[in-house]
């Protein structure tokens, strides 16, 4: 598999456990949709809103703006991905153990760290326990990283175009499938919402 993981970095910002999840993730979501498919071939549906959704769009090529990333809001560490043509479908977890062994005392330095209440030193011991871990996940054996479910489930229809109709109150132009009707004339989301606020 060629990932290019600086590229991925420089499209997320900072290297980290997450996006080095979402790496290894993505890696073998390829592996089991092929590579990298046609546009909107395959959707992933994501548990989860943490730094590897990023790599997954990036290597995927599954992203929010063409509509094939969904995003449940579960906070679960897992990935669905679908291929439409079969619908072979998986749903990629990480295994507890994936953030690296660590004791106890190093857990409570990570959390400190993490909060900016440590010495010098504690943020260099920190650190380099963060960049092990890092290492530890972008060369661990994908089966010892992450465990794969087949589950059963069709892709969502891919992205329609609606017309876009402008709104009563602010004028702008909306998707029709968003607009609210009340008394007969049509508001955006946030008019509408604004208009329920006030109660008139
Ligand atoms: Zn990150
Ligand atoms: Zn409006």
């Amino acid at each position: 598999m060629n990932i290019d993981i600086s590229q991925v970095q420089a499209f997320h910002g900072h290297m980290c456990p997450g996006l080095a999840i979402g790496i290894r993730v993505a890696e073998k979501a390829l592996q089991e949709m092929g590579e990298r498919p046609g546009d909107e071939q395959v959707v992933a549906i994501v548990e989860t809103n943490n730094c590897a959704v990023d790599a997954v769009q990036f290597i995927t090529g599954c992203t929010f703006g063409k509509g094939n990333l969904i995003h449940l809001d579960y906070g679960k560490n897992a990935f669905r991905f679908i291929r439409r043509r079969d619908n072979k479908a998986i749903r990629i977890i990480i295994r507890p153990q994936a953030s690296g062994t660590t004791s106890m005392e190093q857990e409570g330095l990570m959390k400190r760290w993490r909060t900016g209440t440590v010495t010098d030193a504690e943020k260099q011991q920190a650190e380099l326990i963060q960049r092990q871990r890092i290492e530890w996940i972008l060369s661990a054996p994908l089966d010892e990283l992450l465990e794969v479910q087949e589950i059963q489930t069709n892709a969502p229809p891919a992205a329609k175009i609606f017309n876009s109709v402008p709104c009563d109150a602010c004028g702008e132009k909306t998707m029709e499938t968003r607009l609210h009707m009340l008394e007969g004339k049509v508001y955006c989301p946030e008019c509408y919402e604004n208009i329920l606020l006030r109660g008139n």
